[in-house]
Formats: C-alpha cells, sequence, structure tokens
C-alpha cells in the first residue's frame, strides 16, 4: 500500500479521498488554488501546496504542475477524484510516465470509452445494447439531419465528448434540428473543445440505472449492483438511490453481466459506472461509461458496506479485489441528495456566497458511519463548513446528504427529517425543493423516470403559502431579545420595564417583508411576554427557554421552537423543517435607496460570455437574443427587455463576469 498519496481535487471529494486515506494510514497532500487557501480539504490533509489561481486551467487542471508537485512531495500515487483531470486520458499516461500512480483505469480505457461516439462503436463489437442512433464520424449538419429523421422524432443531440449534461439538445421537429445542432456544437467546442456529436433516439418516460463496476489488474471485475439516479433536472441528478425500485433479480444480473463485459471490452481497471437509460418494461441500452469514481458512489458504499476509495487504493496498489462476486452482499436501500447553492424558485440560478450559518442534522463523516461495518443512518459528504464560501470558479454543490434505512420507506423518512433538520444561511440552496420533491406522491411511489420534476412541476412548485403565526412570533422575539441585549440590560429581561414603555407606548408595530407579502405585527406589552396581534389572529406569546438561536415559545397554549438567524435585516426562521425569510422594515434605516438601473442590463449569475449576437448601435426588437452567458453547466441567453437600441456591449466572447455586472448599455426606443 502507499505512504502517500496526492488528491488532485478539491470539496467534498477530495475530503471523502482524505478520509479513507486517513484510516488506512496513508499520508494526504492537498493542492488548492488561490481561491481555496482557506477551504476545508486543505485542512484535512496533512499537507498543501498551492498550484495557481481560481480558474480550474490555472489550477485544479494544470496537469504537468500537478505531477511536479507530486514528486516533489514524494507522492508515490494521485487520486483525481471526479471531474477535473479524472477523465483525463494523457494525464493518467503521464503519471505512469513520471513513476506515479494514477489512482484510475489505465490511459487507453479511458481514451476508449471517453468518446461517448467511439464507446458505442466498441460496445456494439461486445453485443451491449444501444439506443438506436447515429454515432458514426459524420458530421455535416444535412448527414446528420437526415440521420435524425431516419431515427425518428424526438432525438437527443449529445456532444461525443461530452458530460455534465453539457451540449445535450432535445429536438422536437425537424425544423428546430439546425439550430440545436448549432447550439450543441458552441457548447460543447467550449467546454470540451471538440464539437462532434452523436444523435440517438430520445425515449420516453426513461429511468437512468447505472451499475458500479470494479476491476483490478489481475484480469478480475465485478459489479456492487445498482444505482437508480432518474430524478434529474435538465439532464443532471438530483436524486439518486440503491438499489432502483422494482429491479428484479434477474435484470440485476443481466444488467451487471452487461457492464463487466463493457469493462473487459476496454482492458479496465479500478472503479467504473456504465450507464444505462431503461424503458419502463426493463429493456436497457448502454449511454456511456464514466470512468471514475462517481458522485453517487456513497449510496452503493451504504447498502454493500464497503468503502470504494480504499477499493481504489488497493487496486492502485496492484492488490486483488477486496471480494469476488458472490461475496458481494446488498443490505437494506440509501438514498443520496445533492445539495446545491441554487435558486429553485429562479430556475436554479447558481448562487455564490458565504456560508453565514450552516446547521447539519446529527450525521457521521464518511468513515465513522462504515468503520463498525454497519452503515449510519445519516451521512454528510461535504467540502465546506460554516463560514466557507461558494464562489463562481466551481461546482456549486454544498454537501451530499446520504441517508440509510433498512428499506425504501424507512430510507425516504430519514431523508425528509435530515432535510428538515438542514439550516443554510447566506446564500439560496435548494433544500426547501428537495423536501418538496422527497414529500411527494411520485418519488415516494417510486413512480420514477427522468421527467419526474418536469413532470411534477406545479405541485413542486406550489405557490408561496402565507408565513404562519409563529414564524413571525419567533422572529419579532429574536427580535426583541436583541434590542434588548444591545440595550445593556443585564438583568432578566422580563421583569424589566420594557424600553417602549418608556417611551410612552404599550404598543409597537413590527414589520416583516417576503417576497410575497408584507407583514404587518402589533405587540402589546404584558407581564411575562406580549399579546401579539396579526391580521384577524391573536396571541399571547411568552418566551420558555433560550439556547443560542434556539427559542422555545409559548404560543396561547401550545409551544413552539425555531431557530432564528439574522443576517443583516433578514430574519430567517427555521421551525419544523420550514424556512422563512423575513426582511426587517426598520423604520430607523428608512433612506431613498431605489436607485434606477439607468437602462442597463444585467448578469443574472457569475459566469462567461460564450456568445455575441449583436452590435453596438443595433436596433432590436423586445425578445431578440444579444448575448448567451454560461455559468455552471447552463447557457443563459440575455434578451433586448423592450424594443430599443444598443448602445454599447460591454463584454466580448470569453469575458468572466461577476453577478450583477452590466453587461451592456441599451436605450429603451
Ligand atoms: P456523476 O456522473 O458522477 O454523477 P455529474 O453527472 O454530476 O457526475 O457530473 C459529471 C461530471 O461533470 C463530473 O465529473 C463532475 O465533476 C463534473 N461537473 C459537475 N459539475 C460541473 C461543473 N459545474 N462544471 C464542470 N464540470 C462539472
Ligand atoms: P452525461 O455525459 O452528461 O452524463 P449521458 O449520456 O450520461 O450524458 O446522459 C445524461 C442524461 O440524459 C441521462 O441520465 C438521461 O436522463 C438523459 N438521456 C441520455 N440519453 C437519452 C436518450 N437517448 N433518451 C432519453 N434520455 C436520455
Ligand atoms: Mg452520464
Amino acid at each position: 500500500m502507499f505512504n502517500k498519496i496526492l488528491i488532485a481535487n478539491r470539496g467534498e471529494i477530495a475530503c471523502r479521498v482524505a478520509a479513507t486515506a486517513r484510516r488506512l494510514g496513508i499520508k494526504t497532500v492537498a493542492v488548492y488554488s488561490s481561491a481555496d487557501a482557506h477551504a476545508k480539504h486543505v485542512a484535512v490533509c496533512d499537507e498543501a501546496i498551492l498550484i495557481g489561481e481560481a480558474e480550474a486551467r490555472h489550477s485544479y487542471l494544470l496537469a504537468d504542475k500537478i505531477i511536479q508537485v507530486a514528486l516533489q512531495s514524494g507522492a508515490q500515487a494521485i487520486h483525481p477524484g471526479y471531474g477535473f483531470l479524472s477523465e483525463n486520458a494523457d494525464f493518467a499516461d503521464n503519471c505512469a510516465k513520471h513513476g506515479l500512480v494514477f489512482i484510475g483505469p489505465p490511459g487507453d480505457a479511458i481514451r476508449a470509452m471517453g468518446s461517448k461516439a467511439a464507446a458505442k462503436q466498441l460496445m456494439e463489437q461486445a453485443h451491449v445494447p444501444l439506443v438506436p442512433g447515429y454515432h458514426g464520424e459524420q458530421q455535416e449538419v444535412a448527414f446528420l439531419q437526415q440521420q435524425a429523421g431516419k431515427i425518428g422524432y424526438p432525438v437527443l443531440l449529445k456532444a461525443s465528448a461530452g458530460g455534465g449534461g453539457k451540449g445535450m439538445r432535445i429536438v422536437e421537429k425537424e425544423e428546430d434540428f439546425a439550430a440545436a445542432l448549432a447550439s450543441c456544437k458552441r457548447e460543447a467546442i467550449n467546454a470540451f473543445g471538440d464539437d462532434h456529436v452523436l444523435v440517438e433516439k430520445y425515449l420516453q418516460r426513461p429511468r437512468h440505472i447505472e451499475i458500479q463496476v470494479f476491476a483490478d489488474s489481475h484480469g478480475q471485475c465485478v459489479f456492487l449492483f445498482e444505482r437508480d439516479c432518474s430524478v434529474q433536472r435538465r439532464h443532471q441528478k438530483v436524486l439518486e438511490e440503491a438499489p432502483a425500485p422494482g429491479m428484479t433479480h434477474e435484470r440485476r444480473n443481466a444488467m451487471g453481466q452487461a457492464a463487466v463485459a463493457a469493462a473487459k471490452a476496454v482492458g479496465y481497471v479500478g472503479a467504473g459506472t456504465v450507464e444505462f437509460i431503461a424503458n419502463q418494461d426493463g429493456s436497457f441500452y448502454f449511454m456511456e461509461m464514466n470512468t471514475r469514481l462517481q458522485v453517487e458512489h456513497p449510496v452503493t458504499e451504504m447498502i454493500t458496506a464497503q468503502d470504494l476509495v480504499e477499493w481504489q487504493l488497493r487496486v492502485a496498489a496492484g492488490e486483488h479485489l477486496p471480494l469476488q462476486q458472490s461475496e458481494i452482499q446488498m443490505h437494506g436501500h440509501a438514498i443520496e441528495a445533492r445539495i446545491y447553492a441554487e435558486n429553485p424558485e429562479k430556475g436554479f440560478l447558481p448562487a455564490t456566497g458565504r456560508l453565514h450559518h450552516l446547521r447539519t442534522p446529527a450525521a457521521v463523516e464518511f468513515e465513522l458511519g462504515m468503520q463498525a461495518g454497519q452503515p449510519a443512518a445519516v451521512r454528510i459528504d461535504a467540502g465546506v463548513r460554516q463560514g466557507d464560501s461558494i464562489s463562481p470558479y466551481y461546482d456549486p454543490m454544498i454537501a451530499k446528504l446520504i441517508v440509510w434505512g433498512e428499506d425504501r420507506k424507512i430510507a425516504l423518512a430519514r431523508m425528509r427529517q435530515a432535510l428538515a433538520q438542514y439550516q443554510i444561511v447566506g446564500l439560496s440552496c435548494n433544500i426547501g425543493f428537495l423536501q418538496r420533491l422527497c414529500a411527494g406522491e411520485a418519488f415516494s411511489q417510486a413512480d420514477l423516470d427522468t421527467g419526474l420534476i418536469a413532470r411534477n412541476h406545479d405541485s413542486l412548485f406550489p405557490p408561496a403559502a402565507p408565513v404562519p403565526l409563529h414564524a413571525l412570533a419567533l422572529a419579532a422575539v429574536s427580535l426583541l431579545l436583541e434590542e434588548r441585549r444591545r440595550a445593556g440590560h443585564t438583568a432578566d429581561p422580563w421583569s424589566q420595564t420594557s424600553g417602549w414603555r418608556m417611551n410612552g407606548a404599550l404598543r409597537r408595530t413590527l414589520r416583516f417583508k417576503t417576497e410575497q407579502e408584507d407583514c404587518v405585527l402589533q405587540l402589546e406589552y404584558q407581564g411575562q411576554g406580549w399579546r401579539l396581534h396579526y391580521g384577524a389572529q391573536s396571541t399571547d406569546v411568552e418566551l420558555a427557554d433560550e439556547y443560542g438561536a434556539d427559542l422555545y415559545l409559548k404560543l396561547g397554549d401550545s409551544t413552539r421552537h425555531g431557530s432564528v438567524v439574522r443576517a443583516a435585516q433578514q430574519f430567517h426562521v427555521f421551525s419544523g423543517g420550514g424556512h422563512w425569510q423575513l426582511e426587517f422594515d426598520d423604520p430607523m434605516q428608512h433612506a431613498g435607496e431605489t436607485e434606477a438601473e439607468g437602462g442597463r442590463l444585467t448578469a443574472p449569475m457569475p459566469g462567461k460570455v460564450v456568445a455575441v449576437m449583436a452590435q453596438n448601435g443595433q436596433s432590436v426588437s423586445k425578445g431578440e437574443p444579444i448575448l448567451i452567458m454560461e455559468a455552471m453547466k447552463m447557457e443563459h441567453t440575455i434578451a433586448a427587455p423592450h424594443d430599443g437600441v444598443i448602445e454599447e456591449i460591454l463584454y466580448g466572447v470569453g469575458d468572466q463576469v461577476a453577478e450583477g455586472a452590466p453587461l451592456l448599455a441599451f436605450k429603451q426606443g
């Protein structure tokens, strides 16, 4: 086994790899960019080396530099994590050339699977079933369009070199083909430097089911069952689970055998995932192979009670696979939710910012959970701590929340509970959305297919419910407590004359705003607390107990508790699984602060300009696309808000733009 490894990644996966290394007594070397100097992965490794600037291509993608650093640090092997260099065949080869072990498959296996099109050709020869489509060399528009016609609409265009959903376009009808192809190719060349595409039949209501495979360098290859990753948004996984609901023993074996055949066909070594797209009737087709550890590997670890990173390290060190196929057992059910910094209510725009407050459900970190050979009920894999920031440079994932239960029902109940306990303040995140998803009929009944989220859009995005009285009471009491503390009262505040009574008023009005409502509360001072009036409701309120941000209130005959976290004028109330953001309308702070945008259009999120479709001085009509920005995994078109004239476009293709930055000067005409 190795004495020291370098982890060529960041965030949760770097921390995840370091946890296993630590358990096995292997020293770890972290690499980091200037944006990550204070990151968790730097703190959890034994050594850390700065390799460059924030942008990944100036740091985490600097293959040669990372190899140099590994050699200097005395590491014997490099773990690439996922993303970044993990599927870079030349990097894998160069590691070997420098006497370093690449903890992953041989370069040639990565190469063979690196192009979705070439991989499909190989799989055809290995008799692995394929989705009908064209995956050849010819790339002329007319030819591809003719192929699409043959396959029959709707078809799916994919970047051959693709990953992370980039470039993928559904084409419903022939008229849309050329525009979709151009857009697919543009995204492909930007993301992968290669604009080859393939065309596939777009399956209706399919499921995404993938098989975890593992091979060693002694010719053994096994599969560790399946993961169902059907719950997706824009072809990106949101929830993953193992085993796949409804999977039969026979089909599991058939898929497992096909996956092992796929791995063997390319001389695979290490951890890999063979992704299948499956019809509701159970028929399945090869989609692609990911030649690395997958984001969702924890659900497999939970049901098999195996540490897949340990398997990777052992196989890379030349050992045999820890278990044979017949020894791999499956127990219970596991579900993973990806917690992202994004705003589901605003089209899932990626969010950036500081995690001002982070409280997680009681959970174990990876190593503790598995050491006893028994999975933990709740596990969190995270690369950030309270106080850390989510920057625009990398993936906006905050954490992975993984639960295990004896069966799916128990696992799901635990997931709902754990999500209800998660508290994040400082940036928008998808926890509320995940809660609705996990509470919804479709996921609860395991009525799964990749269109689940889109189809249930209305129930997943219900109109905002009015803020309940107890949430307002929590915010109000928190505010009053803070005022008392500020005023310097040291004795029991409830026995004191109230500040506002001294000013001659017995009542006080507090105003809180949400995006939907203005909430006006009247508070009346009473001996032990207050009487609170809100619309037609009124109730007595008393503070029963207080532990930091956690308040216990008596509201009439019931007791309510919750946490209130204040960030400037925003009161974040967490109670009973709900989260309300209430802006305190402080009468002391009113100033003329509204300022018109001056005819400028601003960036909706931090990102990069990938196309400019208009020129300075050009007249445009309402809705006409002006430029395209790309952030994280999406393209966003910036269109003219009215008819008018473009006075000046302030950025060019390739420019990085900060959130809120003016993109152009526009004059309404
Ligand atoms: P997985 O297939 O392992 O679940 P994803 O489908 O989420 O992973 O992403 C596919 C690959 O794209 C992963 O290697 C991941 O690291 C990478 N990736 C994820 N988010 C981004 C991003 N914002 N930009 C570039 N690559 C990303
Ligand atoms: P990526 O490299 O981005 O992971 P994949 O080829 O694995 O690309 O596809 C990602 C997702 O797109 C799948 O999980 C599935 O939801 C959807 N998808 C892919 N191919 C098809 C298809 N032929 N029909 C319907 N959906 C598909
Ligand atoms: Mg995929």
